[in-house]
Formats: structure tokens, sequence, C-alpha cells
């Protein structure tokens, strides 16, 4: 069976054709500058096949990156699939899908009408989601049955308390203003995988996405019961660009003084704070890590304030759950950066946490870096959603 996997952004549009059966990545690619000139990349997964990177073909709607992106799969000479019929489902990434949906979904007629009532709690995310549902319904025709996979849906499981904010009850009951969560699809790959490699289904799990966007979530026994990022994914913890939770006196402090509009205000704390406000270098942490290390101190205030707040939040969630017995780590920093990682659990040795720093020294591959004799688990897991995007599509399907 072959899925292709859509995550449909406002000018762009990333794709990868999977075998969920088997795991293979067969191609994957991205449309971007769509409605503008239109730049198409595609990176066939197959020996002897070339791609091609970042070349103008015109893509003034959704639709034409579509059919660019399946032209550029069953190309007679570098496609990966003889043709369209080799397509037996699509899987979309949709950000927000509110109370509504808590497990993945056949994108009906019925089901598009409640996935634009979300929209209200995700303006510039969901309708670009739709676009590319709409757009691939147009191109591929009802016979490809399509699937919705909710970035939300995972932490639909976490009860009231912790879903909760302390404003008045009508917010909630008029307006459905909550916490939901986000990186619904990584969290949930990362910690069914952790329950496959160590074979039990009982875990208390701390699982840490921590990339450009980071969030961590606490799953008791493959259910999250809470989760850092809130109704949208400005809360939690500080991130590449975003301030991540702060007083919102500050908002008003600003404001006031600066006479700054709320646009202003909330582009500010989404694409000038977090590591970059901190900093004044980089939201990327490879830049704050060689930043500190030549002697920036900001860099290296930056850095510190997120692996505080780490463990600060893993620390919390442990009381939640009652204990904690795998801490995961995955996504960008969290695959890729030994240090990051020591420094977030470094001071939660009380809680039964020893990190090996040989084996630590590790990148992008699924491991254990905590010391044999740890009573919590630290691991290395690299997420992978396209695939759980793919997983999810085939069950649905399977199941009509
Ligand atoms: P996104 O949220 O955009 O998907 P990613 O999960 O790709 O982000 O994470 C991007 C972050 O991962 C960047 O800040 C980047 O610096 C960081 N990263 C990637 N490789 C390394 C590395 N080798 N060491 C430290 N950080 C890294």
């Amino acid at each position: 069976m072959n899925v292709l996997v859509i995550n449909a952004g406002s000018s762009s549009l990333k794709y990868q054709l999977l075998n969920p059966e088997t795991g293979d990545l067969l191609a994957k690619g991205l449309c971007e500058r769509i409605g503008l000139d239109g730049k198409f990349t595609y990176k066939p997964m197959v020996e002897g096949k070339e791609g091609v990177k970042a070349i103008d073909i015109p893509m003034p709607t959704h639709s034409e990156a579509i059919q660019a992106t399946l032209n550029a799969l069953i190309d007679p000479v570098n496609g990966v699939i003889a043709s369209m019929d080799e397509i037996d489902a699509v899987g979309h990434r949709v950000l927000h899908g509110g109370e509504k949906f808590s497990a993945p979904v056949l994108l009906t007629d019925e089901v598009l009408s409640t996935v634009e009532e979300c929209i209200p709690l995700a303006p510039l995310h969901n309708p670009a989601n739709i676009i590319g549902i709409k757009a691939c319904a147009a191109v591929l025709g009802d016979k490809v049955p399509q699937v919705g996979i909710f970035d939300t849906a995972f932490h639909q499981t976490m009860p009231p308390k912790a879903y909760m904010y302390a404003i008045p009850y009508e917010y909630y009951q008029n307006d459905s203003l909550r916490r939901y969560g986000a990186h619904g699809t990584s969290h949930r790959y990362v910690t069914k995988r952790c329950a496959e490699i160590l074979g039990r289904n009982d875990l208390k799990i701390v699982s840490c996405h921590l990339g450009n966007g980071s969030s961590l979530a606490a799953v008791d026994c493959g259910k999250s019961v809470d989760t850092s990022m809130g109704l949208t994914p400005l809360a939690g913890l500080p991130m590449g660009t975003r301030s991540g939770d702060m007083d919102c006196g500050v908002l008003e402090f600003i404001m006031k003084k600066y006479n700054m509009g709320i646009e202003e205000a909330v582009n500010m704390l989404n694409k000038k704070s977090g590591m970059l406000g901190l900093s004044g270098v980089s939201s990327d942490f490879r830049d704050l890590e060689a930043g500190a290390k030549a002697g920036n101190e900001r860099c290296a205030l930056a850095l510190e304030v997120f692996e505080y707040d780490v463990r600060k939040l893993i620390g919390s969630y442990a009381a939640a759950m009652g204990g904690v017995d795998v801490i995961v780590f995955t996504a960008g920093v969290g695959e890729n950066g030994p240090s990051t990682r020591a420094n977030c659990l470094k001071g939660l040795e009380f809680l039964g946490v020893k990190v090996d720093p040989e084996k630590n020294n590790v990148r992008g591959k699924e491991c254990i870096i905590s010391t044999d004799d740890s009573k919590v688990l630290a691991m290395v897991i690299p997420t992978n959603e396209e695939l759980m995007i793919a997983m999810d599509t085939m069950d649905v399907v399977k199941s009509l």
C-alpha cells in the first residue's frame, strides 16, 4: 500500500510517498511559493532516480502543486510509481481538530465542514490544510480516500484539570478556549516506539519534542495526560522565536509603553522572542551553541533558560503522573543535541535519572542514553510524523 502524506501550509506544501506496511519512503519533496513564482523540489528515494531542487513550476494554487507532485511521482524516467492508481490513499496533517477529533478520520464533506468549524482555533493553519485537502480531492478524484490526522488529537485524553484555563468558565463554554496541545503525531509516534522497544504498555513517559517548535507531553500508559502547548503553539517552553509561557502582564506593559497593537505584540511573541529574542543572535540551536562556545553570554543564557524550563517541566510531569519511567528526546535538538539533552537532565538525579556521557554522544538514532543503573531510562527516538500519518491513514482505510 502507498500513502501520499501531505502537509499543506498557506504558500507551501510538503509531501512524502510512503509504504506504511514496510515503512519504506519512496519519495519526498516540497512545493514552495505557491501563488507566487512556484518552486518545486522532488527527491526520489529509489536508486538510479534523479530528483530536482527548487525548479520553477507555475503553481498559482495548491491544485497545480498537487498536480506537479503527481507528475513527478509518475514520471516515466524518474518517477517512483507507474501511475496514479498506485496511490491508495492520502493522509493530511491538520493542525487543529478542537474537541471534535480525537483520532484520525476519513475526510468526507461532513467531516470537512467540522474541520472548517475549527478555523477560529487555528486561523492561520487550518484554512491552508483545508485548501490542501480540497486540492487533492480535485486532482485525485473521490476514488482515493483521504484521511485527516490532527496535531491536537493525541492530547484529547487530557483530563479537565490539565486542559482548563483558570479564566471565566464562559470562555470555555462559548468559545472552546482551553489547552489543546500540538505535536500530537510526534509525541504519539515516539511514545509508541518507546513502548514497542521496551515491550511494555504500562510506561509513564515524558516525551520531549525539542525542535524549532518545542513541547513536552506526559504520556501515561499510552495516553497523553498533559502537554505544554496550549490553545495555540505559543505556549509552554521558550522556542526558536516564540516566547512560550509568560506573565500576561508583560504584554500589557509593552503594549501600553510602546503603543503597540495586538497584532504587532503577538507577532513579537511569535517571531522575535524565544532563543532569538534572548540571544539577539539566532533562533537556531547550532548557532547558539557555537556562540556560547565563543564566549557570547546571551547565547549561553538563551540555552540555559531553555534547558532549565525543560528540566522544570520534566519534574512537573513526573509529579503529574506520580512517577516517570522513561524520558524520550526527539526532533531537531532532541535528536541531535547531546549537550542540550545532558543539561536538561542535569539536576534530575533525585528522580533517578543518570545520563551516560558516552551513550549520550549520539545523533539521530534510537538509543538509550542513561547509565545501566539509572532508575529512569533516558532515550533518543527520532520522530517520524509522516510515517505515523501514513500508518494512521492505512488503519482508517482498512477499517472502511
Ligand atoms: P521544526 O520545529 O522546524 O520541525 P526541527 O525539529 O527540524 O524543527 O529542529 C530544528 C532545530 O534543531 C534547530 O534549532 C537546529 O539548530 C536544531 N539542530 C539540528 N541539528 C542540530 C545539532 N547537530 N545540534 C544541535 N541542534 C541541532
